[in-house]
């Protein structure tokens, strides 16, 4: 019987991941289109960072204690992992001259990428790495000299080699020290540092778009890779005009894309100074409430308690409402600040609800916080969160700087634009370029390169069709014209031209054709 031959794996997009196609990237390149020129007209001008940086960066500045950080970064184990894994163990060296022969290579590509790792600085330096892997290469010189001289046989003394071999490969810190960015600030202030940005007129105003990675439970408005539009002003004052234009211009984005619904959030989380005050009380009132809380809750009551106040857990909404409030905490400059930014975003007319449950997922923020939700996205509705957060910068080892920014999650800025009907609409092609024979082919080729030259969207079929074909293929395409180029049409000089929708014809010549279209 013949055998059946294995299908090719198909392969889909991986979990939390997916392709964006047209016509939605035309939304897509609208939206981000929107941004360079609304944030332009505020002074900010466009950073691309990496997307993989130092997971220190991201432990530092996001925090540690983070569900982002600790849980959901993805970050790359250095390619030496490979071969620690498949040295399995020295007693299976030891069963034949093959498993032996083998298990030495093992060593000698885990020393020879090693030793390599170090020398590119892909790791960290530590003392016990480097004497790991001078000690790993005197191994595979020796290795190499026995075998040289016919030793190959599994015996105590090979027994003994790679005991010692197994025991380096182990007190090497691989480490995980490049991870993919699962938020955009970090970057940013370190490309703030590195630059030396603080010497250039302060504050320093910058934006950014791109793809964020977390390895999240995905649902609707959730992905594993998503992306953000941030902007971040460093260095110069405080200010809460500063607070309050950045707001604004987030606003007039907003209502340039007519989104829908958008309501503004604002609180104050106060500062290094008056907020473990409020954290205090806010975890002593918790433990009082500690046997009606959910598991996370009771959780966080030691971890971070301030998060208990985002809880959407229905049966702990009546114990959120009686815990304190940190404007009642709030330290003097802190309480001015925020009345100074709620005054601020009058003057500029934006309307605000004031939130006193909002805190951010994020350690690095202080004082000013929002957030904005739009329609249409269900229970992951806030398409934006930002704040202030004065100290990261000089906790990633620059000077004491000033910040404030906000990161919009561009797909569900998408989603709820395309669920209030405003998403783009397939764009057809302008002209359908319908030709028969050989001399028409050439004049085709002309009128398509003429007609793009002008802006128009062409199709030219790459093989020749019959008339009634490739009408049909025209209005399948959503064309709005037909072109038709036959012998006829080139000796006469008479172009036709077909309006689609309804059946129309026309002749012209060349320049009045051209004419005619950037008329219509
Ligand atoms: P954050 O960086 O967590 O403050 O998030 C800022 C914004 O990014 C949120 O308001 C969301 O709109 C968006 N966002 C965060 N995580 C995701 C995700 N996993 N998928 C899609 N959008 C997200």
């Amino acid at each position: 019987m013949a055998k059946k031959e294995a299908k090719p794996r198909k392969f889909q997009a991986i979990r939390g991941t997916r392709d964006l196609l047209p016509p939605e990237t035309a939304l897509w390149n609208r939206v981000e289109q929107t941004a360079h020129e609304v944030f332009a007209t505020f002074g900010f001008g466009e950073i691309r960072p990496p997307i993989v940086e130092s997971t220190e960066l991201f432990a530092r500045a996001v925090g540690g204690e983070t569900d982002i950080v600790s849980k959901e970064m993805y970050t790359f184990e250095p390619k030496l992992e490979f071969f620690r894994e498949n040295f399995r163990s020295v007693d299976e060296a030891m069963q034949s001259e093959g498993r032996l022969v083998r298990a030495l290579e093992l060593v000698a590509v885990f020393s020879e990428n090693l030793t390599s790792a170090l020398q590119l600085k892909q790791m960290a330096e530590n003392r016990e790495t480097v004497e790991a892997a001078e000690a790993l290469e005197k191994l595979v010189i020796e290795s190499i000299e026995r075998r040289n001289a016919g030793e190959s046989q599994p015996d105590d003394n090979w027994r003994a080699l790679l005991n010692r071999a197994e025991q380096l490969l182990w007190s090497v810190d691989l480490g995980g020290r490049e991870s993919l960015r699962p938020e955009g600030t970090a970057g940013v202030c370190r490309a703030y540092i590195e630059h030396n940005m603080q010497q250039l007129p302060q504050p320093v105003k910058l934006y950014y778009i791109g793809p964020m990675f977390r390895r999240e439970r995905p649902q609707k408005g959730r992905y594993r890779q998503f992306y953000q539009i941030g902007a971040e002003i460093l260095g110069g004052p405080d200010a809460p005009a500063i607070d309050a234009e950045l707001i604004e211009m987030l606003m007039t984005f907003f209502e340039k894309l007519k989104l829908q619904g958008v309501e503004l959030a604002i609180n104050s989380i106060g500062c290094p100074q008056c907020r473990p005050k409020y954290v205090h009380a806010l975890r002593e009132k918790l433990l009082e409430f500690r046997d009606r809380l959910g598991e996370d809750s009771r959780r966080r009551i030691e971890t971070n308690p301030l998060r208990v106040l985002d809880s959407k857990l229905t049966s702990e909404q009546e114990i959120i409402a009686l815990l304190p409030k940190i404007a009642d905490y709030l330290c003097e400059d802190c309480r001015a600040h925020y009345e100074a930014v709620k005054h601020q975003l009058e003057l500029r007319g934006v309307i605000y609800r004031e939130n006193w449950r909002l805190v951010r997922g994020l350690d690095y923020y202080m004082r000013t916080t929002f957030e904005i939700t739009a329609q249409g996205l269900g229970s992951q509705n806030a398409v934006c969160g930002g704040g202030r957060y004065d100290g990261l910068v000089e906790l990633l080892g620059g000077p004491p700087t000033k910040g404030i920014g906000f990161a919009i999650g561009e797909d569900r800025l998408i989603l709820s634009i395309q669920e209030s009907g405003k998403g783009a609409a397939p764009q057809g092609r302008a002209v359908y370029i319908a030709w028969m024979g050989e001399r028409a082919y050439a004049t085709a080729i002309r009128a398509a390169k003429d007609l793009r030259k002008a802006g128009f969207r062409v199709e030219l079929p790459p093989t020749e069709l019959r008339f009634g074909k490739a009408l049909e293929r025209a209005s399948k395409l959503g064309s709005r014209f037909a072109l038709i180029l036959g012998d006829n049409e080139v000796a006469d000089g008479q172009w036709t031209l077909k309006t689609l929708a309804d059946g129309s014809q026309q002749k012209l010549t060349e320049q009045a054709l051209l004419e005619y279209l950037l008329k219509v």
